[in-house]
C-alpha cells in the first residue's frame, strides 16, 4: 500500500482522540467511528492487492463517467470482512445497530450481495445498512483508487471520478494544484479531487448572492457553504487554519453544525458515513 495513504488512515486513528475531547458532545459517535476506524486500517494491512478489473477505467474516466461501474458482485471475495465489521460494530454500537447489523449477519450471501447491489446503483440503504456497507467497501476503494489516475485539477465534477458517489465534505488547502484550492471528498472512498471553490457543489450555481457561509466561532477552520438557490449546504475545512485536520472526521465531529442547518431548512450535499 502507498505510504502515504497509510500514514494518512494511521494519523485519522490519533485526530480522533483528539476530537473526542474538543467536542465532546459528540464522544460517543467519535467513540464508534474510531472503532470503525480501527477495523478499516487492520483489513487495509490483510486485504492484499485489490482484485477489480480496470481495463476501462481511463476509456471511462475520459468519457465523464467514474472509472469504477461497482457491482455487489465485485465485493464477493470482501464478505469475510463484512462478518467482521458486523460483529465489531454490534458490540461498540448503539442498539439500533447492534439490530441492523444482526439482522445482516442472518442474511444469506446472495440476499446481502442484492442489498449492496441496490446501495451502489442508487446510493441508497436503511441508515445502519448504508453505514456497514459504506464501511465495509471504504478500504477495498481507497485501495483501488490508487491504481487509479485522472485529471485531480481537470474532473471539476459534484461525483466521485473513482465510484461516483457523491462527496460529503470538502477543503481548501494550499498544494500543488493553488493556493486555497478547495477540494471535495468522497462519501465512500475518500477520493479528493478540485472543485471551483465559489460553486454550489449540489447545483452548480455560482452567483455571490446566493452563495452564503456561516461560521461558528468555536470551530472557525470550518464553514458551511450554502446554496440559497437549491437549499443545500457543504462544509467546507480549512486544512490552511488547521493543518492536522481530516476532513471526513471532522465533518463527523461537527453534528452540531448539521443540526443547526437542518433547523434552518437546509439539506446536505451527501450524508456521512453517519447518516447526517
Ligand atoms: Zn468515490
Ligand atoms: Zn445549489
Amino acid at each position: 500500500m502507498n505510504i502515504f495513504r497509510k500514514k494518512e488512515r494511521e494519523f485519522a486513528l490519533r485526530r480522533i482522540k483528539d476530537l473526542k475531547v474538543r467536542f465532546p458532545e459528540a464522544e460517543d459517535i467519535l467513540r464508534f467511528t474510531e472503532c470503525i476506524l480501527e477495523y478499516q486500517n487492520s483489513v487495509l494491512e490483510r486485504m492484499g492487492e485489490p482484485r477489480f478489473d480496470l481495463s476501462n477505467a481511463d476509456a471511462r474516466i475520459k468519457k465523464g463517467k467514474p472509472a469504477l461501474k461497482l457491482k455487489g458482485d465485485d465485493f464477493r471475495p470482501y464478505l469475510c470482512f463484512l462478518g467482521e465489521l458486523l460483529e465489531k460494530a454490534s458490540k461498540c454500537g448503539t442498539r439500533e445497530i447492534e439490530e441492523g447489523a444482526s439482522y445482516l449477519r442472518n442474511l444469506e450471501e446472495g440476499e446481502v450481495l442484492s442489498l449492496v447491489d441496490y446501495f451502489l446503483e442508487n446510493q441508497m440503504a436503511d441508515d445502519v445498512s448504508r453505514m456497514m456497507f459504506c464501511a465495509w467497501i471504504q478500504p477495498v476503494l481507497y485501495r483501488t483508487s490508487e491504481r487509479i489516475s485522472f485529471d485531480r485539477d481537470g474532473w471539476l465534477r459534484n461525483f466521485c471520478p473513482v465510484c461516483g458517489f457523491k462527496p460529503s465534505v470538502s477543503f481548501l488547502m494550499d498544494s500543488e494544484e493553488g493556493e486555497g484550492v478547495r477540494f471535495l471528498r468522497c462519501s465512500l472512498c475518500l477520493t479528493d479531487w478540485v472543485y471551483v471553490r465559489t460553486m454550489c457543489v449540489n447545483c452548480g450555481n455560482n452567483e455571490d448572492n446566493s452563495i452564503n457561509y456561516f461560521v461558528e466561532k468555536d470551530t472557525d477552520y470550518i464553514h458551511l457553504q450554502v446554496c440559497e438557490k437549491c437549499g443545500h449546504y457543504i462544509k467546507v475545512v480549512d486544512l490552511r487554519k488547521d493543518g492536522l485536520a481530516v476532513p471526513d472526521l471532522e465533518d463527523i465531529a461537527t453534528v452540531t453544525l448539521d443540526l443547526w442547518a437542518n433547523q434552518k431548512g437546509y439539506t446536505k450535499i451527501e450524508k456521512n458515513l453517519f447518516g447526517y
